[in-house]
């Protein structure tokens, strides 16, 4: 058994003066994790010879696998392929298929002529092993030094991602065998992280030191995930399972799903099951809500459409909203986003509704109605059903926690829980 160490080196300036975020290393970092391998540092350094070299020296020194990521363009300060000729000692040389390949790519696609920088993309070093890149123009190399691998994907982030998926991780499973890895995922709504972590605290003191527990609190729900690593995979699996059905009967009131999946995509499957219906009315999130519900494949099934009622006169006009109500209790009310669900509801003619209406900050507040005051209303054919939110996030996040509320006041409707 062999715990595999591997560190990641982003390459360049863009990433250092902030320009870029580094997203190539988080992936990276996700894919290594998901085969056992243990990344123990990720460094950024700018297009220059030097850093990029110590970097190198460092991270060969100390781990079993090395990927860099950037620099291997046709510009002058990619200058990352000719610095990695130089350090494993070969010398460029056409990679055919590669020049085939870039041929193809500006005849066909491009239709235009190949100028001899694009050409330089097909020189590889000969001491490497090329990875052929169908995404793209610049090959990904892989090299070995003292029984460490070394990897150089391009920088463009769905290119490293296909050189990833499709060539690294299989080189490395072929040249060690990592532990197996295995999650398990569930999702919590209506209990909060410290309450969470006191109601699960006997279970989570019982747990071996091969799992680990992780809390990973999102948009006002908490998902708990289970993580280990064994060289015996039937064993893993099944210790997992065991330690994943006690830890849901902590969790019954408050669980979502058991599977690694999103609030939205819940509800949807809920309401396909039951071949029902939802539409929204909208207020304070400016149609959040329906981007959510209409996000995955499907989803026409059960999202029929909404009305963005960001202004008072359309609440009135489309959803027939007592001017009254708006001029006394105002359409932060529970009134107003009742009436909301009940309008759009009948209209739409679906199985149930949901609608929001709020203060988001950064102002707009007022005296009984502070920043971040939310009511959320649900709807199904024979009642409605409102509630208040006091949000204290900026405005981005208010938007994101109210969707998120207003979904899960929706998915206990349709399961009779409210
Ligand atoms: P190309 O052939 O496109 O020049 P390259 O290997 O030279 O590829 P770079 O020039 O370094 O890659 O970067 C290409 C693009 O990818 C740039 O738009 C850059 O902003 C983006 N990029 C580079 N590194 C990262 C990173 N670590 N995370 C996210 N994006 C990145
Ligand atoms: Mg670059």
């Amino acid at each position: 058994m062999q715990s595999i160490q591997a560190t990641i080196i982003t390459i360049g300036d863009e990433l250092l003066i902030g320009q870029v975020i580094d997203t190539n290393s988080a992936f990276i970092a996700q894919s290594l994790n998901a085969i056992g391998i243990l990344v123990k540092s990720r460094t950024a350094v700018g297009d220059n010879k030097k850093d990029i070299i110590e970097a190198m020296d460092l991270a060969i020194a100390q781990n079993k696998v090395v990927i860099l990521t950037g620099g291997l363009g046709p510009t002058a300060d990619d200058i990352t392929k000719p610095l990695l000729n130089d350090y494993f000692g070969g010398k460029m040389i056409v990679h055919e298929p590669t020049l085939a390949h870039i041929t193809h790519i500006f005849e066909n696609i491009h239709k235009r002529p190949m100028i001899e920088r694009n050409r330089k993309q097909a020189e590889v070093p000969d001491v490497c092993e090329v990875l052929f890149n169908e995404t793209g123009t610049a090959p990904g190399m892989a090299f070995i030094k003292n029984g460490t691998l070394i990897f150089s994907l391009p920088g463009v982030p769905h290119e490293m991602k296909w050189l990833m998926t499709n060539k690294v991780i299989d080189k490395i499973k072929q040249n060690f065998k990592p532990n197996f890895v295995a999650h398990r995922t569930l999702l919590t709504a209506g209990i909060g992280e410290s309450f969470l972590a006191d109601l699960i605290a006997d279970f989570e003191a019982s747990l071996p030191e091969t799992i680990k527990l992780a809390y990973l609190p999102n948009y006002g729900m908490v998902r708990l995930r289970l993580t280990g690593s064994s060289s015996n995979e039937i064993a893993l699996n099944t210790s997992l399972d065991k330690l994943f059905n006690s830890l849901k009967t902590f969790v019954t009131e408050y669980l979502v799903t058991d599977l690694d999946e999103t609030l939205e995509v819940v509800v949807g499957k809920l309401l396909k099951e039951k071949n029902q219906t939802v539409s929204t009315a909208e207020s304070c999130t400016g149609g959040f809500i329906g981007h959510l519900l209409s996000k995955h494949a499907g989803s026409s099934q059960f999202y029929t459409g909404g009305i963005i009622s960001y202004d008072n006169r359309i609440k009135t006009e489309f959803l027939d909203v007592p001017t009254h109500i708006l001029q006394t209790v105002g359409a932060v009310s529970k009134e107003a986003v009742e009436q909301m669900a009940l309008a759009v509801r009948s209209k739409m003619n679906t199985d149930f509704a949901v609608s929001v209406s709020g203060i988001m900050g950064p102002s707009g507040q007022t005296d009984e109605k502070p920043l971040g005051m939310v009511w959320i209303g649900v709807a199904n054919r024979e009642k409605v059903v409102s509630k208040v939110l006091y949000l204290r996030f900026d405005r981005h996040k208010n938007i994101e926690v109210t969707a998120n509320q207003a979904i899960n006041l929706l998915r206990l409707l349709i399961i009779n829980k409210i």
